[in-house]
C-alpha cells in the first residue's frame, strides 16, 4: 500500500515488439493481460498513462508489407493506418474492464510554450476522469526535424509532462544485462560503462532499443523520475513493478 502511494503515478511505454508476437500477429492475449493489470492499479487508486508505440507495424500489417517502408511519406501513410487500429485494441481491451481511454498523438513542439501547457491540461483532466491516456507520436505529420524519433524518449517526455512517480518501459528483454548477459538490477548513475552495455555493436538480447531506453532513463532521472526497463511479456509485470520497482527488470535510480 505504501509504494501504491509513492508511486501513484505511473506512466508505462509499450514498444512495438510486445505486439506483433508470432506471425506478425497482434498478441491480443498479451494486450488483454496489459489492460487488466492497468485496471487493478486503476482501481487500487493509481494513475496510469500509456505510451504506446505500433502504429506503423500495425499499418504495415493492415497493408500486408514485409518490409519497413523506407519513404517518410509511405511510413506516414501506414502510421495514419495503423494508429486508429491500435486504438482501437486498447479501445477493446479496456473497455473489457470498465475503463475508457483517450488518445493522444504528440510530437516535438508539443513539449513547447502553450501547447506543453495544454497538453498537461488535458492529461490531468483525463486522470481525473480515470480514463486511461494512451499517446504515441504523431507520425503522420512529423518529419525529421521535429520528431521526437522514439517512443522511449517520448515516454521520459511524458514523464516530466504528467509530474509522474514511476515510468516503466515494457519491452522484450528482462532489462539492461552486463557483459555476463546477467540484468542488471540497479543503476545510480548513467556511466559510459552504463552506456556501452547498450551499445548497439554489442551482440546481445538486448541490443535493439537499449540505446534509446537508456536515454530514456537519463531524461527520466534527470526529472526526479525513477526509471524501469522490465519484459512486458512477463505475466502481471506492470503490477510488480508498480508495487516494488526493484523486484523486476532495470531500475535507474535519481540521485
Ligand atoms: N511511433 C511509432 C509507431 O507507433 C513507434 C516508435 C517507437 O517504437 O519508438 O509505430
Amino acid at each position: 500500500m505504501q509504494s501504491q502511494k509513492k508511486y501513484k503515478r505511473i506512466v508505462v511505454k509499450i514498444g512495438s515488439s510486445l505486439f506483433s508476437s508470432k506471425g506478425r500477429k497482434l498478441d491480443t492475449a498479451l494486450v488483454h493481460d496489459i489492460a487488466k493489470q492497468i485496471s487493478a492499479l486503476v482501481k487500487r487508486g493509481n494513475e496510469v498513462v500509456v505510451v504506446s508505440s505500433g502504429a506503423i507495424a500495425l499499418g504495415m500489417s493492415i497493408l500486408k508489407l514485409i518490409n519497413r517502408p523506407k519513404h517518410l511519406k509511405d511510413l506516414q501513410a501506414a502510421a495514419a493506418i495503423g494508429q486508429h487500429e491500435l486504438m482501437h485494441v486498447y479501445k477493446l481491451a479496456l473497455k473489457k474492464f470498465n475503463l475508457n481511454c483517450a488518445q493522444l498523438l504528440l510530437t516535438w513542439d508539443d513539449f513547447l510554450g502553450l501547447r506543453y501547457h495544454n497538453a498537461k491540461n488535458t492529461l490531468n483532466t483525463l486522470l481525473k476522469l480515470k480514463c486511461v491516456p494512451v499517446i504515441n507520436e504523431n507520425d503522420s505529420v512529423s518529419t525529421e526535424e521535429i520528431k521526437v524519433g522514439d517512443n522511449d524518449r517520448l515516454s521520459a517526455m511524458v514523464a516530466n509532462l504528467v509530474d509522474a512517480d514511476l515510468l516503466i518501459i515494457l519491452s522484450d528483454v528482462d532489462g539492461l544485462l552486463d557483459r555476463d548477459q546477467k540484468v542488471i538490477r540497479r543503476v545510480d548513475k548513467i556511466t559510459g560503462e552504463i552506456k556501452a552495455l547498450a551499445s548497439p555493436t554489442r551482440k546481445s538480447a538486448c541490443v535493439g532499443g537499449m540505446v534509446t531506453k537508456i536515454e530514456a532513463a537519463r531524461i527520466a532521472v534527470e526529472d526526479r523520475i525513477p526509471c524501469v526497463i522490465a519484459n512486458g511479456g512477463k505475466k502481471g509485470i506492470i503490477i510488480k513493478v508498480a508495487k516494488d520497482p526493484l523486484s523486476e527488470g532495470t531500475i535507474f535510480l535519481p540521485k
